[in-house]
């Protein structure tokens, strides 16, 4: 059987537009009919899986797709048993703490206690305690930053990239925990094949990326 390198990007979302358009510029061409969730390239052995960005690390880890694009903070959070490859220079964003406007924050400090909302409980648990801090990590799925204005937590961690969110719902940004952008990552059970043809896809990548700088 001939190899094939199965390469997942998300299916729609802030990852979505310049993961295809990368793989484009790589040459390779696909067909990718609207609700598609795989496709297979015409001129290059590979196919693409559309998922949700929070499964491409499972996916990855477990070799469904041999290759992934995902943001930083979303490999880092699950914390799958990935390689991180290659980064992608786009999706750049940061995952933040966010308190109200009136609160007069001095320092992490100010957090001593205090319950925080967030998707990324375990990048914030990582910094609360790489600060000795000991704040309540209130995990919520979305709308976080609705959640000091209803009184569900004393503060958010989300990203943010402009901060227009959090500002639009009375938050300020008061610390910054994690920098991110969009990078690819791989499965650690690559079979010669499969490494010899992501090792193609990035020389393209890299060639991608020098042209542009
Ligand atoms: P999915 O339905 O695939 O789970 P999602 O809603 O979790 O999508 P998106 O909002 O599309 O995810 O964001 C995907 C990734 O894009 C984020 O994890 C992050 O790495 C990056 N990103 C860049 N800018 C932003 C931003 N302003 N807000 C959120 N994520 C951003
Ligand atoms: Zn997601």
């Amino acid at each position: 059987m001939s190899t094939i390198l199965r390469i997942a990007i998300q299916k729609s979302g802030r990852l979505s537009e310049d993961s295809l358009k990368l793989i484009k510029e790589c040459g390779i061409r696909f067909d990718n009919g609207a609700g598609k969730l795989k496709t297979s390239a015409t001129n290059f052995p590979a196919e693409i899986l559309f998922l949700r960005d929070d499964d491409i690390p499972g996916y990855v880890e477990d070799g469904v797709a041999h290759i992934g694009i995902v943001g930083e903070n979303v490999s880092e959070e699950t914390h799958r048993d990935v390689d991180t490859v290659h980064k992608l220079g786009f999706s750049k964003c940061r995952l933040s703490i966010g308190v109200l406007r009136e609160h007069d924050y001095k320092g992490v400090q100010d957090l001593e206690g205090k319950s925080i909302a967030t998707t990324y409980p375990r990048l914030l648990g990582e910094y609360l305690k790489a600060n000795s801090v000991h704040a309540n990590i209130h995990e919520i799925s979305g709308s976080v930053e609705i959640a000091p204005s209803i009184g569900l937590a004393d503060a958010v961690c989300d990203i943010v990239s402009s901060g227009s969110t959090l500002l639009s719902n009375g938050l300020k940004e008061v610390e910054t925990i994690f920098r991110s952008e969009a990078v690819l990552i791989a499965s650690k059970h690559l079979s010669e094949g499969q490494k010899e043809l992501m090792d193609q896809l990035l020389f393209r990548i890299k060639s991608v990326q020098v042209a542009k700088n």
